[in-house]
């Protein structure tokens, strides 16, 4: 049996201090970092839990900006009275994810930390996967790749981003707040959300930008900008599944035209995919879903699938219209005029 020190941290500087220990990691939910465990993918010497370092609030700030805690529950941040109000894309990405009990125990920073979810990855019995042992190889490239990525991949790993979290901060164009490292714990470091995940290229191992020594402390979402919203997520049942394909779409609309549109997709990439290009097509027209194809059509261009996921990037493209049709006749968003 292996021992695992396990520490308590008191407050942000502590953890930071906790954190910098040989072989330490920061726990906070534990819903993937424990099953991971379990399963020997990971294997931290040091748990040192956040979840009293004070990292639990949502509030507005001065500039009207939203600032979620790194340790505040998915279900707390999906039912807080102004996140439904003025973010409810937000609200709807996070209640179409994991089960009531699971979303009761995540956490924000830990949904953006979620691992991917390739059966190669967190099964040790298979002695190929380039993200868990680098430089072993990539099962999942010529075995069962239903559910992997169609755009971003590389050679050395096919997987993606299993967080509805993250596609909805994606089309809000959300800033992840960094601690530690160069950052020191007074000063944090500002990640946009779209420059937070990664890419796999030849170092699938490293999901994110985070640095050595850092921790995610809060996100920060910016004044609400749109009045029309929707989140779409196609999966294999209705409930408790992954996304095969999800999109999130935010409209900002005078009258009939759209002036300001975000999409973003899940499902089919190591990290939420946008393509300001496609957005930009969608802009300055009364949506239609003749407009919304050519958009569809440009954010999959470059789109590659493999043995068993080649239906993705059919099914996106269907999934982007209907998303952009369903937001743009959705009710007006309370906080959308902003
Ligand atoms: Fe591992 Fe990535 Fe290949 Fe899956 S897709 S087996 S995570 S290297």
């Amino acid at each position: 049996m292996e021992s695992i020190y396990y520490e308590r941290a008191r407050d942000l500087r502590h953890a930071l201090q906790l954190g910098r220990q040989p072989g330490a990691r920061y726990i906070a939910g534990g819903t993937n970092l424990l099953d991971l465990m379990k399963g020997g993918v990971e294997r931290p010497m040091r748990l040192v839990d956040i979840g009293r370092a004070g990292l639990d609030q949502i509030f507005e700030q001065p500039d009207g900006t939203m600032r979620l805690g790194a340790t505040v529950r998915n279900s707390d941040t999906a039912n807080h009275a102004l996140i439904r109000e003025r973010y409810p894309l937000l609200t709807r990405a996070l209640l179409s994810g994991a089960s009531p009990q699971l979303r009761n125990m995540a956490t924000t920073g830990g949904n953006l930390l979620q691992r991917t979810r390739c059966p190669y990855f967190t099964d040790t019995a298979f002695d190929k996967c380039n993200k868990r042992m680098p430089g072993s190889g990539c099962a999942a490239r010529e075995g069962y790749n239903r559910i992997h990525a169609i755009l971003g991949a590389s050679d050395a790993c096919i997987a993606v981003n299993p967080s509805d979290m993250s596609v909805a901060l994606a089309a809000l164009e959300a800033v992840v707040l960094v601690a530690g490292g160069d950052a020191g714990a007074d000063n944090p470091r500002r990640v946009p959300i779209a420059d937070f995940h990664r890419l796999p290229g030849a170092t699938p191992q490293q999901d994110t930008a985070l640095r050595p020594g850092e921790l995610i402390v809060a996100v920060e979402l910016p004044a609400p900008r749109h009045d029309r919203h929707h989140y779409l997520k196609v999966r294999d049942r209705a409930s408790y599944a992954f996304a095969l394909v999800s999109v999130a779409v935010l409209l900002r609309m005078e009258g009939r035209v759209v002036r300001q549109a975000r999409v973003a997709l899940g499902g089919v990439a190591h990290k939420p995919w946008r393509v300001p290009e496609a957005e930009a097509m969608l802009q300055g027209v009364p949506p239609s879903d003749e407009v919304s194809r050519q958009a569809a059509a440009r954010m999959l261009a470059g789109a590659n699938g493999y043995r068993d996921n080649q239906f993705k990037i059919e099914l996106a493209q269907r999934a982007i219209v209907r998303a952009v049709r369903e937001a743009a006749e959705s009710a007006e968003s309370a906080g959308g005029t902003a």
